[in-house]
């Protein structure tokens, strides 16, 4: 469920296409997937907050990352109220997207075969995501 204090973001496609790298683009707004095994944050251990990569809202806290084996950045539990989800009949059997509850930029599928303590996996496209270390500035939320 979406935190009602965020404000929605609106913009274009053609909007964000200008914005954001075409890599990213296609991940966040044509709901692509990248190839597992290709994001630089699967390997990211450091203590930090991921950002969403088209208007930097933050959704996971790295405390809640976890190494799932399948290739894509996973975590186990969004920060509260700044992920939306619906459901995605891509493929036969359903499956459950989630985005970025400020942008609406798709960033993954949740599945519940996760770990403890929340028991679902949030299974993130790494281009969808930045990785902010602890001490860092968070980027300022894109306009
Ligand atoms: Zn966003």
């Amino acid at each position: 469920m979406a935190d009602p204090k965020i404000a929605k973001l609106e913009k274009s496609r053609a909007e964000w296409k200008k914005l954001l790298p075409p890599e990213r683009y296609a991940v966040l707004f044509e709901g692509g997937t990248e190839r597992p095994f290709t994001s630089g944050l699967n390997q990211e251990k450091r203590a930090g907050t991921f950002v969403c990569a088209a208007c930097h809202l933050p959704l996971f806290e790295s405390v809640a990352k976890y190494e799932s084996g399948t290739g894509w950045p996973s975590f186990f539990q969004p920060i509260p109220g700044h992920l939306e989800t619906k459901r995605d009949f891509k493929l036969i059997l359903p499956r459950t997207e989630y985005h970025c509850a400020r942008c609406g930029g798709h960033q993954g599928h949740v599945f519940s075969d996760g770990p403890a303590p929340t028991g679902q996996r949030y299974c993130n496209n790494g281009l969808a995501v930045e990785f902010v270390p602890e001490g860092e500035p968070l980027p300022k939320l894109r306009e």
